[in-house]
């Protein structure tokens, strides 16, 4: 693989970018792209040898399957059969979220080759509200498949040199978007029909659109299941993880630190009351909202902040837990997979 080309895009020169972008992904290769949730690695969704080359730069498993992302709704079809019963609420859910961190599962068509959906007999379908990938979508005029542009398991890239640290030489260009809007993955739902009842929203991976977004369009409901191996519908315990290992705890008192080693604190919000800033003396402490001590910042800077403290030579990271409400379940969820046994 030749060197791993940036190309930069600001306003005027997007058409420049795009074109690019386009004419790799045509001839089959792959392109790392800005979304609104985090870099994702993209392919022609169609093109079963180009989303091969997107498992391998990744390193990742083939039973993992990728997010097929479409540029209007038009092209829905193309991708999904969608089944009549849950018809209106996909219509629905793509007019409030779409183009949006939303990714929901629907029988495949044909035309996705068996690669992208790890033989399911399901697709993950999302529209990306980034202008940049859109209007490499658009003027592709094909599907792409893209999961996010990192080796496998480890931390999801949220800017362009975050992809370059993972896949320099695997690839042979990225686009730079500038830093992702959101910094966590899509929210993943399946749906439910229940005749006359209200449909069932299944969450198999929480996300920017939180549990009391989707409430208004029918129960909702946060599955917990965590296995080795994603099949349907699959998630995987270990994942978006640092190289040091990171550690959570119930309660502050549990952290034991051993002597000698050194230990990071991943901290919401720099707040002493939270238990953990002056429990130990840190080699180094980052804070996940360290301006408006909100989530909507923290899920942005979660993944920069991870990377930070794992370029730090750290034992450990000791990561302080966020309160589980809105983006908190996200945020949660990804530390949780973080600090998993691998
Ligand atoms: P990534 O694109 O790296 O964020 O990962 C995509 C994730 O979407 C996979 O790891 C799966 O957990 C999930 N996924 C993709 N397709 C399906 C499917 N057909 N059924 C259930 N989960 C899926
Ligand atoms: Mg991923």
């Amino acid at each position: 693989m030749p060197e791993t080309r940036i190309i930069s895009v600001d306003e005027e020169d997007m058409k420049t970018a795009v074109e690019e972008a386009v004419a790799l992904l045509a001839q089959g290769e792959v392109v790392a792209l800005p979304t609104e949730t985090v870099y994702g690695l993209a392919a022609d969704a169609f093109n079963a040898d180009a989303v091969a080359k997107v498992f391998a730069a990744k390193e990742r498993p083939a039973f993992d399957p990728l997010i097929v992302h479409i540029s209007s709704f038009k092209e829905l079809a193309e991708v999904a059969e969608v089944p009549e019963d849950i018809s209106a609420l996909v219509k629905s859910l793509a007019g409030a979220f779409w183009p949006g961190p939303l990714t929901i599962i629907l029988p495949k068509t044909a035309n996705v080759p068996d690669l992208v959906t790890s033989g399911l007999p399901t697709v993950a379908v999302r529209q990306s509200g980034n202008i940049i990938f859109r209007n490499v979508g658009k003027a592709l005029g094909r599907p792409i498949a893209a999961p996010s542009a990192n080796r496998f398991g480890r931390i999801s890239p949220t800017s362009a040199s975050a992809v370059m640290k993972e896949l320099d030489g695997r690839i042979p260009l990225i686009i730079d978007g500038g830093a992702c809007r959101e910094g966590i993955e899509s929210t993943i739902v399946t749906l439910e029909a229940r005749g006359e009842q209200r449909p069932v929203i299944h969450i198999l991976r929480a996300g920017p659109v939180t549990k009391e977004e989707l409430q208004k369009f029918g129960k909702v409901v946060i599955e917990k299941k965590v296995s080795d191996r994603p099949d349907a519908p699959g998630q995987l315990a270990s994942h978006y993880a640092p190289r040091t290992p990171l550690l959570m705890f119930d309660k502050p008192e549990d952290f034991r630190p051993e002597p000698g080693k050194k230990y990071g604190l991943l901290s919401y919000r720099g707040d002493p009351k939270a238990g953990y800033i002056d429990l130990h003396e840190w080699e180094i402490v980052e804070e996940l909202s360290p301006g408006s001590g909100k989530l909507m910042e923290a899920a942005l800077r979660l993944f920069h902040v991870m990377r930070v403290l794992d370029e730090e030579g750290l034992d450990a990271i000791v990561a302080e837990p966020v309160s589980e409400t809105g983006l908190g379940v996200a945020i949660m969820d990804r530390l949780r997979r973080a600090a998993a046994p691998r």
